[in-house]
């Protein structure tokens, strides 16, 4: 038997104690430091009230902020990496694309969809950055390709949303190869005299800068986003010089002349659908296009 027994149970660590404050209710703004109201932001399409930043969306939510009444027919929603060269580094590819197939619902880093933005039947490709650094793998570009090839076939504009970490390094060059395809259906499009405007958000970078992203009949970037092939430091270490300020951001490049517009997200539909006007898309009737498997395109958000 012990001499002294402990009374009192030990003190609960603070942790165990709930938060007053519940999570998620506040965001702290990286651009001026102050807290917003969560629900505040939803109402501003994630750009700060108080500073103009503008947070990232993911896909989902960029489709709910172009397309009228957020109603859309959405494309190839079951294709999913086969993993061609069994890659492993730290992780199995596998195990990383199973990680992010939870995460955010989605079977790759990209979505595609028909619907209308300000009443002109338009074709969308949104990145989701949540998925793998919205890299770009052979489906992320079977996808675009498709959505464009769509777009011919029902002669509609094409709008792609960039936000990317650049091509895809679990699927080597496979991954590279899809620059060309998506190049290649755009020259399509352009030939067939078709409207393409590319929406560039933060980051744009590596091979989706280096394909896509670039060749928009329109270049329209939101506010300081990061845009650019490598990272500012492979730049300086190559070329032996300091940077600007302000470098691979969307002001600057408008500055240089590679975009041709820097647009606040609250106005982007509206300067879509005037940009779309102008290049002459009124819009055929909605029947026009048609998915390639009902059972796929199904999905109405
Ligand atoms: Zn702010």
């Amino acid at each position: 038997m012990a001499w002294f027994k402990k009374a009192r149970k030990p003190i609960k660590a603070a942790k165990d104690k709930s938060s007053r404050v519940p999570e998620g209710l506040w965001v702290k703004c990286a651009g001026c430091s102050q807290a917003i109201y969560n629900k505040d932001l939803a109402t501003t399409i994630n750009v700060c009230p108080k500073c103009g930043h503008h947070f990232r969306l993911n896909a989902t939510e960029r489709l709910r902020m172009l397309f009228d009444d957020g109603q859309w027919t959405e494309f190839d929603r079951g294709l999913t990496s086969t993993d061609p060269l069994k890659f492993t580094d730290t992780r199995p590819y596998r195990a990383r694309l199973e990680a992010s197939i939870e995460s955010t619902g989605l079977k790759d880093a990209i979505i595609t969809a028909s619907g209308r933005i300000d009443g002109i039947e338009t074709v969308v490709a949104a990145m989701e950055y949540g998925f793998i650094g919205g890299s770009m793998g052979v489906v992320v570009g079977e996808k675009i390709t498709r959505a464009i090839e769509r777009a011919l076939d029902g002669r509609l504009p094409v709008v792609i949303v960039c936000c990317s970490g650049g091509a895809r390094m679990m699927e080597g060059a496979l991954s590279l190869m899809q620059m060309a395809k998506i190049s290649g259906a755009l020259a399509r499009l352009d030939r067939a005299k078709l409207p393409y405007i590319s929406v560039l958000t933060d980051p744009t970078t590596g091979g989706v800068t280096a394909s896509f992203a670039m060749l928009g009949d329109l270049n329209i970037a939101e506010p300081k986003a990061l845009i650019g092939f490598a990272g500012p430091r492979v730049i300086e270490q190559t070329i032996r010089q300091k940077l600007p300020e302000g470098f691979q951001r969307s002001e600057f490049l408008l500055d240089k002349g590679m975009i041709d517009f820097v647009v606040d997200r609250r106005e982007m539909k509206a300067a879509i659908a005037k940009a779309l006007r102008f290049m002459g898309a009124a819009g055929p009737s909605p029947a026009a296009v048609e998915p390639a498997a009902p059972a796929e395109a199904a999905a109405q958000h």
